[in-house]
This record gives C-alpha cells, structure tokens and sequence, in this order.
C-alpha cells in the first residue's frame, strides 16, 4: 500500500479537531513522561491499512511521542470531559482520567480517525486514580479489538502498545504499567453529551451536536430535522452493534454510559469476554453484581443508554416538552425493530436458514434454548453446525448434546428448515467463527507476559484472531473450549 500522508520520519497527526468544542469540553494538557519505555508491540496490519509508515512507528522518535516523552510542540494533546451513568447511577463528571487524545490522523481512504494514548498519566480528572493502565488491561483490550476487526464489528482499533517501565500498584500489588495508542472514528460518548448537557445546557449540546453531525454523520447535515435525525442515525447504530455482539456470544460488561460511543464502534472493553458454553443471562465482570450487563440485558441497556442520551437533545427538539418527547420516543423507537431484524436475520444466517415461515421462526427461536439446557458451548456449536452444512459429519455436533437423542431430534428438525444453496452456506461461514478471543487464552496470554515477560501466545493469538472464519488447522487449541479447570468465571478490570 502506498504511504499517501505519512512521511516515515514524522509522526502522522494532523489535526486536532475537539479544540473546536466549547472550552469546557475538554482541557489542554500533555501526557505524563514515562520512566523507560519500550516498543511493545506495533500493529503492522492497521498501520499499513491506514497507509502509515511502519518504519516511523518502529523509530525512537515515535517511542518518544507515544510514552509522553516528547515536547508536543505543534501537537494539542487534550483530556476530554464527559459523565456517565455508570451501573445506572449518574456521575456528572468522569472524563478522561488517564488518556490523552492526540489528535487525527487521515488513513489511506480519507477518513480522519483519533489517535489517543490510554494509560498516559494523571489529568485534571483522574480522582484517585494514578492515570496509569496496566500491562494486563492493555493487551486485553488490543486482543478484543483485534478480534471485533476481524470479526467485522464496528470498533476502535490499536495502533501500539508501549511498556512505561514503571510498575503501578493494584490490588495490593506492582504490575507493569503500559499505553495504549488507540484509535476511533471518534471518542464522543453518550456520557459526552450528558455532560454538554448538565455543564452547558442547550448551546453546549447544540454545539457538540452540530460537531457530532458534520464530522460523522454528515449525511443529515442538511436536513430541517437535523437532531431527531442524529439521535435515529445513533440508535441505529447501537441496534447494529449490539446485535453484532450478541450474535457471537460478546459480553462488554461495563455498558455504561460513558462507554457507549455516539457513531456504534465498541469502545472501553473492560471486564469483557465472549462466553464458551451459552447461557443467556451469563455475566463475566466481577463488578456486575447485579447482572445488569448480562449478554441477554445488552440490547435493553443499549436502549436505555440511549435514552439518556435523547434526554440531553430534548432541548433541541421542540420549545414545547411534550413535543420534544414524542420526537424523541419515536427516533429512539427505531433501535427496537432493528436490533430484532439484525438479531433474528443473524440467528438464522447462523443456522443456515434462508426461508421464511412461522415454522421455521419457532425452531430459529428455540435454538438458544436448547444451547442452554445441553451446556453447549457457542462457538463451537455453530462452527460444527456449519461444517454438517457443507456435507461434513454429524458426530462432533450430537457429541455437544449432553442428551444424544435430543441431539438427533434436534438436527432432523433443522434438516426441516435448513437451505443449502451456495449463498446460503457461504453467508452461514461468514456468521459462524471457528476464532473467538477465548477468555482462558485472553487470561493465559496476560499471565505470561504480565508475570513470565513471555508474549508468545499474545502475538499468536492476535495473528490468528485476524481471520477468525478461516477453520484452521494450526489454531486447533485456540478454538478449543476451556477444561472445567480452565474456565474463567470472572474477569476483573485490573484497569
Ligand atoms: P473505565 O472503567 O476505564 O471506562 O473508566 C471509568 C472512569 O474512571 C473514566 O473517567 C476513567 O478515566 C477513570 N479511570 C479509570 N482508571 C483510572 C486510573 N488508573 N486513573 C485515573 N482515572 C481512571
Ligand atoms: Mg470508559
């Protein structure tokens, strides 16, 4: 790919466009210097997508400019303001606790995307917190964002990852700290708003609305109802991403506010994970005591998201409220029939089911029901499920079945309803993973580099997780489900 913007002895951002943003929006600062940091591992697929030089990012120059050891000279590093409902309860002000957001760079494709470092030290809203992230926390997000790329899900990729060389204390522990060059069609959040909202009123969500639609909604730029279109475009969004997620077993954990990003990418993954055996009300996070985050919650804690977020548009809708809540119930209204549509034509893709008929709806509607009384896993299943599709043999699928007669019953039924032409297999692959981000292998790749400064499974996971629909006979262990004694039950932020 040719280098188009990016010269290899400079680094590649061009712009930075928040600084536009009300004053209060956000705050000018640079990242904190790191101790000795190191280069741990570059993106090379992402860098050469975007048209980038490897060779700049591979230089001293960019372990200077993205550890925080580098004068940013012509470069407006800014730490973003914005509340959030976290767990339901409203904190008017979070904002950026230890990221910087460097600004945009233009890809090969002229899109501008943000370039933020996450672990980059204190800002003015870190609270307790040492702004710092760890070693662990970094390379869970690369590894899930990787594996949401080569899923196909909207997301905010890695470019790098930089060790600081300074250990940072959790649960009463030292681990090694670490950044994480991110990058995102955009960082605005609903919490984003929330914040112009109870800090600005009006003019400041009319100001962050106005920037919200030129910059990634410019289609409805033009349009009289400009607003109430942009809250539909969002929830939109949500609906797809969200179905996207649930239809391979994805569980991001800390939906809140403050992590649901206005243009529908998966963004802040935490104590996330995609589930093995499946059960609908399955909850990985140690901090989600009350399942509110739960796989089968996610489609109504998108909605009620963004809910929040209509309630800050309001305003802008109509002088009169009663008005302004009718818009916004019917632009909000559209997530609900979109996120059923993607969800039930996803299911079927999955199953191989082209045609149309109440029967065959039942039997799409009972699947995962039955998933969840045989203890099957996902992945697995709907894999196995796809090779029987394309002729292969039915003994691994019955061999999920805890009851083999239910088993047989259950794939008679399916040969019911079943299509397979060529369109509908090849769509049927393309909707069922060999490859998911394993939560025992995610954990396993942390603890050898975290304790054993051994990478090897992070660099092979995140190779094979590029082409998780290509059935390989090299990546047989990653595919595998846990061993009882291998299951992650929880995940911890260890943020
Ligand atoms: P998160 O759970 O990563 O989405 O973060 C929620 C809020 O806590 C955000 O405002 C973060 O910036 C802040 N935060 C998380 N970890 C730290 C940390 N180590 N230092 C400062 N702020 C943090
Ligand atoms: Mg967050």
């Amino acid at each position: 790919m040719t280098n188009r913007t990016h010269s290899p002895h400079s680094n590649p951002i061009a712009m930075q466009r928040y600084t536009s943003l009300p004053d209060d929006m956000y705050v000018a600062l640079a990242p904190t210097r790191s101790e000795s940091p190191t280069m741990l591992t570059v993106n090379t697929g992402l860098i050469e997508e975007y048209g980038l030089s490897v060779e700049w990012f591979e230089s001293a120059d960019a372990l200077g400019f993205l550890s925080g050891n580098h004068d940013y000279d012509g470069a407006s590093p800014i730490a973003m303001a914005y509340s959030g409902h976290q767990f339901g309860h409203f904190s008017p002000l979070l904002g950026d606790g230890r990221a910087h957001m460097l600004g945009q760079l233009e890809t090969a494709d002229g899109k501008w995307v943000d370039v933020q470092l996450k672990g980059s030290g204190r800002t003015p809203f870190s609270r307790g917190g040492d702004g710092r992230a760890t070693l662990g926390a970094v390379i869970r997000e690369y590894l899930i964002s990787e594996a949401m790329a080569g899923l196909g899900i909207p997301t905010t990729r890695t470019l790098a990852l930089v060790t600081t060389g300074e250990s940072i204390m959790r649960d009463y522990q030292m681990v090694p700290g670490a950044i994480q060059v991110r990058t995102a069609e955009s960082h605005l959040r609903v919490g984003s708003f929330q914040y112009a909202y109870s800090k600005l009123g009006k003019d400041g969500v009319k100001a962050l609305a106005d920037f919200a639609i030129e910059q990634h909604f410019p289609e409805i730029k033009g349009r009289d109802d400009k607003y109430p279109a942009f809250l539909e475009a969002v929830s939109l969004r949500q609906a797809d991403l969200i179905s996207q997620w649930m239809l391979v077993g994805f569980i991001h954990g800390v939906m809140n506010t403050d992590n649901a990003a206005i243009v529908g990418e998966s963004i802040d993954f935490g104590p996330c994970a995609f589930m093995d055996d499946f059960k609908a009300n399955k909850v990985f996070s140690s901090i989600d005591r009350d399942s509110r985050y739960a796989w089968k919650q996610q489609a109504s804690i998108g909605y009620w998201n963004l809910q929040r977020l209509a309630e800050t548009l309001l305003p802008l809708f109509d002088d009169d409220t009663d008005n302004a809540v009718k818009t916004a119930e019917t632009q909000i209204g559209a997530f609900i029939p979109r996120f059923q549509l993607a969800f039930q034509e996803g299911l079927k893709r999955k199953l191989g089911i082209a045609s149309d008929s109440d029967a065959a709806d039942a039997f799409v509607d009972n699947v995962l029901p039955v998933l969840e009384d045989e203890h099957i896993d996902f992945t697995l299943f709907f894999d196995a499920l796809t090779s029987v599709a394309e002729g292969g043999s039915e003994d691994t699928l019955l061999r999920y079945f805890d009851n083999a007669e239910k088993g047989k019953d259950w794939l008679k039924k399916w040969r019911q309803f079943s299509d397979r032409d060529q369109a509908t297999l090849t769509a049927m692959r393309n909707a069922n993973p060999a490859l998911i981000a394993r939560n025992h292998q995610v954990e396993k790749a942390i603890d050898d580099a975290t304790e054993r400064n051994d990478f090897t499974l992070f660099h092979r996971l995140s190779n094979a997780l590029k082409t998780p629909y290509v059935v390989s006979d090299k990546n047989v262990d990653l595919q595998e489900a846990p061993l009882p004694e291998q299951c992650v039950l929880r995940t911890f932020c260890g943020t």
